[in-house]
């Protein structure tokens, strides 16, 4: 086999003993080219193979555009595995990356390649990765301490490395596009109300907003045998609201004060939307918050106390209600709206998504 190396290409630099044992695993590299040079005492080799770089729209600073960078093609740690990524879902966690300071942990750093709602097939398996393999059909949940678009380098990308343990296999009857849904929305949708809202057949549930979370929210509790009731500003989203199995859709909180509502879920989080929920909610209610819209929000702890209401913060869920979404899914009772776009229309998607133009989960596909 002839080695040669194109001299423009990034080059995997690596030891001589690395370079030959890399060389005789890899076999699907394409080595045409090898040169040698002495650097001090070391024979440095370079190997390459046909494709080593990917495209992927990164986060490169706080209020500047999303960019489209040139990066390598991950490889799989020890505990990883490569997943080919076929569904990305876009998120409002990804506009407040793109336009608040400081939103990421201070450990992470731009260039970052965003997307944290993840649905692919396994392309490569790391060392010590026995559960898995290549062709597994798997979404990536977002729990743990590395999460894949926030911490590390995520999924507006063709590929994307990640712990194999926040793995979830994908019932045949999922969709790419409902697992990358289900990971973000579903799952907080439904830690929000199955395990801090604590709903159970026959209670009436309110829920304040109906987009990408909130409609997977409502149609969730109507599957739990709920009365469900909804707040939503946008007219237009109201006949989906019915389609879900929504009772009545209204659009303050407030005006649903007679119902005596055992639980609010406010998925907008607008400061006077909590106001309105521990207003609203019946004396021992339960008001969770999901949504983030406004950071602070002034309430009426004399409400609070009165009416002795439990007030609630709650952020993502568990694998466990990740895998609940997604046998929801498998059923066909959940069914989330979902628009699809191009890799390309990412950063118009999330634009989209910050004009409120979106009805339901926005989520990027990949050709296979
Ligand atoms: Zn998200």
């Amino acid at each position: 086999m002839a080695l040669i190396i194109p001299a423009r290409q990034n080059l995997h630099r690596v030891g001589l003993l690395v370079a030959i044992r890399a060389f005789e695993e890899w076999t699907n590299y394409l080595v045409t080219c090898c040169s040698t040079r002495q650097t001090g005492n070391l024979i440095q080799y370079f190997l390459i193979k046909d494709s080593d770089r990917i495209k992927a729209w990164q986060f490169i600073g706080t209020n500047l555009p999303l960019t489209l960078n040139e990066v390598a093609d991950p490889s799989p740690a020890t505990g990883e595995v490569v997943v080919a990524v076929r569904a990305a879902g876009l998120c409002h966690s990804d506009i407040g990356i793109l336009t608040i300071e400081h939103f990421l942990p201070p450990f992470v750093q731009p260039p970052l390649t965003i997307g944290h709602e993840i649905a692919g097939v396994i392309a490569q398996v790391g060392a010590g990765v026995t559960d898995w393999k290549v062709g597994d059909r798997v979404g990536i949940c977002q729990v743990g301490h590395n999460v894949t678009g926030i911490m590390r380098d995520g999924g507006f990308a063709p590929q994307v490395a990640v712990d194999a343990d926040v793995l979830l296999r994908m019932p045949d009857e999922v969709t790419f596009e409902q697992a990358a849904a289900g990971n973000d929305a579903g799952m907080t949708a439904y830690h929000a109300l199955v395990i801090d809202g604590q709903i159970a057949a026959g209670d009436k549930v309110g829920l304040i907003g109906l987009g990408g979370v909130g409609q997977m929210g409502a149609r969730i509790a109507v599957l739990m045998g709920c009365e469900v009731y909804a707040a939503e500003l946008k007219t237009d989203v109201w006949p989906l609201a019915h389609e879900l199995g929504v009772t009545r859709v209204v659009s303050h909180i407030s005006e649903l004060a007679d119902l005596n509502l055992d639980v609010i879920v406010d998925f907008a989080g607008f400061g006077e939307t909590t106001a309105a929920a521990i207003q609203t909610v019946r004396p021992g209610g339960r008001v969770i918050q999901v949504g983030l819209g406004r950071t602070e929000a002034t309430i009426s702890t004399h409400s609070l106390i009165m009416k002795e209401i439990t007030l609630k913060g709650t952020l993502g869920g568990t694998m466990a209600d990740t895998s609940a979404v997604y046998d929801l899914m498998a059923s066909g009772d959940l069914d989330p709206v979902i628009s699809t776009i191009s890799f390309d229309e990412i950063p118009e998607g999330i634009e989209r998504l910050d004009r409120g133009e979106v009805v339901g989960r926005l989520v990027a596909v990949f050709p296979e």
